[in-house]
């Protein structure tokens, strides 16, 4: 068998849709399975909506994802691989030769204004898809489709397929809105006197109204990922879940294991469902996997995208503080909330600090004891275990629960109702910086 060449076919429009990139990955995931040609080609013929802005979101986006590819468009508006430019706004004359091939064979025909039309046959336009089967077309009243403007601009239909052509493409996978289309390039192609390529139509996504997902949708664009903090791997992983699955419903499962088992014939002929509290569930798992290195470059590298200042925070201390909120959350955007206590001296009181905890008519006397007990702690002893047998015996020595010295302290050092396990949110601290702020607290009460 040839080499198998598949391509993402992008056209700039200011987002990466999710479903765009579930069409990037799963060329990807083919080329990959049958050790094929990925190639990316920019089609940003639209010159309206062709801004270096909207093109550089497709490239980031794929980055984001992990997806590469081994010929096409590059972010510097070069071309990896020899047959490029893979911008197709830099492709004209490549379309102008084609053109006149067709006209020259009368494929074609110029119109009084300047236009080229394709003069499509009138025979049944039959499309054998490797997804949705074979699908006949009634052409007998279809118009003979553009495909040169009179302004002299090459229509979609054209160059995609004269690009598809040129680049000897094997397999066109891309998403089931350009199926109705696909019998007038099957046409052009033969025209060309070319074979077509396989075409495989994935099925649209649904969002969870029942609706094809729009650009407005939550959840549609991939840089609202990036921006949320999702993981880039549980993302992936979701994308292949929209439309393909392993036989035996998994749902977490790894890259490696997907290019091994990817196929076209198991893509499922229904639509897919959008839910995003299932993606937000897999990014969990994938949350609690990340090696604690791997977790808190994740984090720095969030945090930092988001404004967040971490010039002046010690190392240890941020890596101590991640550790602690991390079971807290499933995403980066929970992570700056969750730190601001310990990042910030003059942190906030929240509202239960400031109206209950604090208001309670022992709560300075108690804060005061817990400042006392926790300053006669050994700088060496101070651990989330000792500062426990600390707390508990006040209480005990007061005779009242544990929860009378808990909520004050909590509120004390980090000026919230609720938060990380207390100890270790102390430990973490350590012994200066606690003090300090029940000082400071007692001075506020
Ligand atoms: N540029 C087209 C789009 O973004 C893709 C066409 C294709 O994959 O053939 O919808």
């Amino acid at each position: 068998m040839s080499e198998i060449r598949v391509r993402f076919a992008p056209s700039p429009t200011g987002l990466l849709h999710i479903g765009g990139a579930r069409t990037a990955l799963f060329n990807w995931l083919y080329a990959r399975h049958f050790g094929g040609k990925m190639i990316l080609r920019i089609e940003d013929t639209d010159t309206a909506r062709n801004t270096p802005e909207a093109v550089a979101i497709i490239f980031k986006g794929l980055r984001w994802l992990g997806l590469d590819w081994d010929e096409g468009a590059r972010e510097d508006g070069g071309a990896d691989g020899d047959r490029g430019p893979y911008f197709q706004s830099q492709r004209l004359p490549i379309y102008q030769r084609y053109v006149e091939q067709l006209l020259a064979a009368d494929h074609a025909y110029r119109e009084a204004d300047g236009a080229v039309r394709f003069r499509l046959p009138r025979t049944p336009g039959v499309v054998k898809d490797l997804i949705c089967g074979e699908i006949t077309f009634d052409r007998s009243h279809e118009p003979d489709p553009t495909i040169f403007r009179k302004d002299g601009s090459p229509v979609f239909h054209f160059v995609n397929v004269v690009d598809d052509l040129e680049m000897r493409i094997t397999h066109v996978i891309r998403g089931e809105d350009h199926l109705s289309n696909t019998h007038k390039h099957i046409a052009m192609f033969e025209a060309l006197g070319a074979t077509p390529p396989q075409y495989a139509h994935i099925p649209l996504i649904l969002n969870p109204g029942g609706s094809k997902m729009s650009k407005r949708d939550e959840g549609a664009s991939i840089g609202e990922y990036m921006e949320q903090g999702y993981l880039p791997a549980a993302v992936r992983n979701y994308l292949c879940l929209l439309g393909w699955s392993p036989k035996d419903n998994r749902e977490k499962i790894s890259l490696s294991e997907v290019v091994e088992k990817f196929d076209l014939a198991q893509i499922h002929r229904g639509n897919a469902r959008f839910d995003l509290n299932k993606l937000y569930w897999l990014n969990g798992e994938y949350w609690k996997e990340l090696t604690p290195s791997a977790y808190h470059a994740y984090a720095r590298d969030y945090l930092a995208r988001r404004g967040v200042n971490l010039a002046a925070v010690d190392d240890r201390y941020l890596d101590g503080a991640l550790d602690i909120v991390r079971e807290k959350i499933k995403l980066g955007r929970d992570l700056p909330d969750w730190l601001e206590p310990f990042l910030d001296e003059e942190f906030a009181y929240d509202e239960k600090s400031l109206t209950v905890t604090l208001k309670e008519p022992q709560a300075a006397a108690r804060i005061e004891k817990i400042r006392a007990a926790f300053g006669a702690v050994a700088d060496g002893e101070w651990t989330a275990a000792k500062l426990e047998e600390t707390l508990k015996a006040l209480a005990v020595a007061d005779g009242v629960k544990v929860g009378g010295y808990v909520h004050p302290c909590r509120a004390g050092v980090a000026g919230r109702a609720v938060g990380p396990s207390l100890y270790h949110m102390l430990e973490v601290m350590g012994k200066e910086r606690v003090l300090a702020r029940l000082r400071r607290t007692l001075r506020k009460i």
